[in-house]
């Protein structure tokens, strides 16, 4: 990939990012924030309010990340930072129970009919790494079925042929995990009804469970074709392994019930993650209370944290959960259409090949001619299109995902005034996008 040098009208960013580097692995807490696969200066943000974010230049952007999908209020949302604040009056951590995080599993139970009993963690890792370990020591098994292009966190044993900043990259795998972490995960093309099959079949009574991403958004959204999920459902009923399904991108994000809402396929366990933490650290799993009864002090499986439950992050999360009703997903939804018609519109009128795929209101653009349903098709797109399509978008105030495998997020924030500058800066990016070359 030729990397070109876009360094205009960053200043200050740009000196953070050179102070971070030197204390940090590539200046970043997270891969894909250091802008590697587009080229050019991260922006640092100092604040968010509604959809917009602000750098340290004093520039904003209307922003389409939203954290990567928590902010789905938009930013600074008045009753979520009341939360917060009036938790944090109370102390920011007691490392005891506390009602916040009663309420916050309550809200999760009461929405998420498969969910009868939930653990509270602090990342999606976390939740994805505890589930895993609980289908292990309730089935007494050890091997785990994963889809290529799906990310279930920095998970050792999940880390294959992931989505994400692994696919970002182009990781081939990744050194530091071993040859015992990984050889217990079989991967498998998603939306491959008869590779489970197969797998199912040359691994007899050893599969504890297969986990997928409901709706898998970490390689661009690449839903599942009709009937995928439920045959994932009836092939671990038939063969003894429990169905792990990782909302912690889809979770209180696409339906107030996530993508359970929209398939009702019912998994034995579920993940969460970044809508249920209102923008700080909390994450979750839960499921079947027959399974979930197996975790420490009631059984014998072993999980913990420090954090976990934490009065803050809970109180945000609260706050946040309660304000996503009905009328705020439908209104997530329109303007998710409203922004799809106007990519396909731009990209069409540029003679730019191209799929706008859609999961709920998450949605991605490959530069693709024909629709992708898997990892293979996702990074067969053409994406050194995505590379200028992305500076034109951000030199006009447009904060997109800084990776041509990465959804695109909406906020209720999101009002006309912001879409105005979306549907402006379009045609640029998608000429941008149409005279790039490989
Ligand atoms: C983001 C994500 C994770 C990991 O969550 P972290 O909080 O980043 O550890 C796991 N699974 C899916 C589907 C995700 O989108």
């Amino acid at each position: 990939m030729a990397y070109v040098t876009y360094s205009y009208d960053a200043p200050v960013s740009q000196s953070l990012f050179d102070r971070a580097a030197a204390v940090t692995p590539g200046g970043v807490n997270s891969p894909v924030r250091a802008f590697r696969a587009v080229g050019g200066t991260p922006r640092f943000m100092v604040s968010g309010e509604g959809p917009y974010l602000t750098d340290a230049d004093g520039r904003d952007y209307v922003d389409l990340v939203c954290s990567w999908g928590p902010m789905i209020l938009g930013h600074s949302h008045p009753a979520v930072i009341a939360a917060v604040q009036e938790a944090v009056g109370r102390g920011t951590s007691f490392g005891t129970p506390g009602a916040g995080e009663v309420e916050l599993a309550e809200e999760i139970v009461a929405r998420i009919a498969p969910v009868e009993q939930v653990r509270l963690v602090s990342s999606g890792t976390e939740a994805t790494m505890s589930a895993i370990r609980l289908a292990r020591g309730f089935t007494g098994r050890g091997k785990v079925i994963k889809f290529a292009g799906c990310y279930h966190g920095h998970v050792d044993a999940l880390l294959a042929a992931a989505g994400s900043g692994v696919a970002t990259f182009g990781l081939p795998d990744t050194p530091g995990v071993t040859g015992a972490q990984a050889g217990e995960t079989i991967v498998l093309p998603y939306n491959d009804l008869d590779a489970v099959r197969a797998a199912f079949a040359a691994n007899p009574g050893e599969i504890a469970c297969v986990i997928t991403e409901a709706s898998p958004g970490n390689m661009g959204a690449v839903p599942p074709l009709p009937g995928f999920n439920q045959g994932l459902r009836e092939l671990c009923t038939e063969n003894g392994a429990l169905y792990v399904s990782d909302e912690v991108m889809t979770g209180f994000r696409v339906s107030r019930t996530g993508w359970y809402g929209i398939d009702g396929v019912t998994p034995d366990l579920m993940t969460f993650g970044k809508v249920m933490g209102g923008g700080f650290p909390a994450a979750a799993f839960g499921g079947r209370r027959d399974v979930m009864e197996h975790l420490a002090p009631v059984g014998p499986v072993y999980q913990a944290g420090t954090l976990s439950g934490n009065p803050v992050a809970t109180a945000a999360g609260v706050a946040q959960l309660r304000l996503l009703d009905e009328g705020a997903y439908a209104k997530l939804d329109a303007t998710s259409l409203e922004l799809r018609t106007m990519v396909t519109e731009a990209l069409a009128k540029a003679g730019v090949a191209h799929q706008v795929q859609v999961a709920g209101n998450m949605f991605s653009v490959f530069f693709s001619e024909a629709p992708v349903t898997d990892y293979e098709g996702a990074r067969a797109q053409e994406s050194f299109r995505f590379t200028p399509f992305f500076h034109a978008m951000l030199e006009a105030g447009v904060y997109l995902p800084p990776s041509a495998f990465e959804c695109w997020f909406v906020s209720t924030a999101l009002d006309g005034r912001a879409l105005e500058r979306v549907a402006a800066a379009l045609p640029g990016a998608a000429r941008a996008a149409a005279e790039a070359t490989a």
